[in-house]
């Protein structure tokens, strides 16, 4: 699954940072890219994305519902803030940012393996119960009184599946 993929799904950042970039970018005189009707001046150096200005900050150029199913209307001409923001794993890393919008918008984090294509998440996924390695995992565990039985997960994996798949930017 892509980064696209997941972010089309989520929208939570595109709902809860100010979008804030160089006036340039909105000016076509300048080779601007991003319609300068959707935005605002922030200050003499600065303007923003409408809509993100505010308490209860949404871009104005997002269609659709946080968290199910969005777009952003002008993505070929979005400003630089938007390009560069990172979806948490897409490079292998982390991006905190990333984690701070979904959780503001009561969406669970990504996963490590949220990026994966969907037959390697479905790998992860068995490994993450399989039952070959929980019975080696409880043979090591001598005080375990259930050695040699196969136990359920703790999480099943319709409940993992929605921690990793709920996850969806730039
Ligand atoms: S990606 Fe699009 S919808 Fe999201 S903040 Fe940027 S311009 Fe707005
Ligand atoms: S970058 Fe993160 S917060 Fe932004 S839309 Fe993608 S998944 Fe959601």
């Amino acid at each position: 699954m892509s980064a696209e993929h997941v972010c089309l799904r989520c929208g939570a950042c595109c709902a809860y940072y100010r979008v804030s970039f160089y006036w340039a970018e909105a000016d076509p005189a300048v080779t601007g890219t991003v319609p300068l009707s959707l935005t605002e001046k922030l200050n003499e150096f600065r303007r923003v994305m409408a809509g993100t200005n505010g308490k209860s900050p949404r871009c104005v150029a997002l269609k659709g519902q946080i968290g199910s199913c969005v777009h952003c209307t002008i993505y070929e001409e979005r400003p630089s803030p938007c390009r560069e923001f990172r979806v948490a794993w897409e490079d292998g890393l982390p991006s905190p940012e990333c984690d701070k919008a979904r959780l503001a918008w009561g969406l669970p984090v990504l996963q490590p393996y949220a990026l994966l294509p969907p037959e390697q998440i479905i790998e992860h996924r068995l490994e993450q119960v399989d039952p070959v390695q929980n019975l080696k995992t409880r043979r090591s565990q001598p005080d375990d009184v259930s050695i040699g039985m196969v136990d359920e997960p703790e999480q099943s994996p319709a409940e993992e599946n929605d921690a990793g798949e709920s996850a969806a930017y730039s």
